[in-house]
């Protein structure tokens, strides 16, 4: 197998990330409950993308990229953290992104055109012919581009968060669990294959926040990390564990999502987005009461940023 050290990686965020307990929250729910701070990666308003963004931009920069497109939905953080990045690398960000979701200049669009980023929005149900006009106006520009998908979520991309699990495992503290967002599958993909590689008594969950198959589509991008690490580890994809946290669906918030947004802010003072964290931490609240979790166990939240969504969407 590849060290991870043999891949290029460029430095984007301040790493290691803290994890502490949240002391309030586990009196709540009878468990031990941690959270690390990916919230905190230290550009933009932080988030999990950055992990990612850390190999994806340095592959573009090694293949000479001048132009860096990518797409998500109109509030996507991930397109914000990207433009942010290749600000601050000198590569040209141009967001091709989903007419779904709030449109208005708030939350991330704000941050977007703080940074002067060339946004456009087509109106499709698919990503594929977002990806089809990122080829027509990078072959149009006459330079050099780079395509990253939505989310960031490749095998490439992957890897921060097979990193992230080394990262965890060097700061102390064994879990049972570790619950995070599912988005688009890369977040959990790489939690998942580095739990399996490097830290095997932790179960990974992912709560899914859309209504995508994740059952495929996670252990497709574990199975893409494992050919760039040049591993021949197997992947089943019943050992990849997910719960449902979309509530009525993506970007729409939930009754769930919103009380765990209030019971964060009320008992730790930290604040979840409605898209991703509020969401998937209602999923853990949900599985506490449910008596998933042993009085003695310890679970780590990944608290993986989305504050600009937060002052986007309305949370009743
Ligand atoms: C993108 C995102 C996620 C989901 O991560 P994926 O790797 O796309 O599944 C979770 N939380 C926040 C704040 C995000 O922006």
């Amino acid at each position: 197998m590849k060290s991870l050290d043999s891949f290029k990686r460029i430095k984007l965020g301040t790493l290691p990330t803290p994890i502490h307990r949240l002391d309030n929250i586990s009196r709540i729910c009878g468990t031990n409950v941690w959270i690390k701070r990916d919230d905190l990666t230290g550009i933009g308003l932080g988030g999990n993308k950055v992990r990612k963004l850390e190999f994806l931009l340095a592959d573009a920069k090694e293949q000479g990229a001048e132009i860096v497109f990518t797409t998500g939905q109109a509030q996507s953080n991930h397109a914000m953290l990207t433009a942010a990045c290749c600000r601050r690398l000198g590569m040209e960000p141009i967001l091709i992104l989903k007419k779904r979701g709030v449109m208005g200049k708030k939350g991330n669009l704000l941050l977007e055109s703080l940074m002067d980023t060339d946004v456009r929005f087509m109106d499709v149900p698919t990503y594929d012919s977002i990806y089809e006009e990122m080829d027509r106006v990078g072959k149009a520009s006459g330079k050099k581009y780079y395509k990253i998908p939505c989310g960031g979520s490749n095998g490439l991309g992957a890897l921060g968060y097979v990193d992230c699990i080394n990262e965890i495992s060097k700061q102390g503290q064994a879990f049972d669990y570790i619950v995070c967002p599912e988005g688009s599958g890369g977040t959990h993909a790489g939690l998942s294959l580095g739990a399996k590689l490097f830290m095997p008594e932790t179960t990974v969950i992912g709560a899914k926040v859309d209504t995508d198959p994740f059952e495929q589509i996670t252990p497709e991008i574990m199975r893409e990390a494992c050919k760039l690490l040049e591993t021949d580890t197997k992947i089943n994809d019943d050992e990849v564990y997910h719960v449902d946290a979309a509530g009525p669906g993506y970007a729409i918030p939930s009754e769930e999502g919103n009380e765990a947004i209030k019971i964060m802010a009320h008992n730790e003072g930290l604040f979840l987005d409605p898209v991703y964290t509020g969401k998937a931490f209602g999923a853990l609240l949900k599985m506490a009461r449910e008596g998933r979790f042993k009085p003695d166990d310890n679970v780590l939240f990944i608290y993986s940023g989305g504050a600009g969504g937060l002052f986007a969407i309305d949370v009743e």
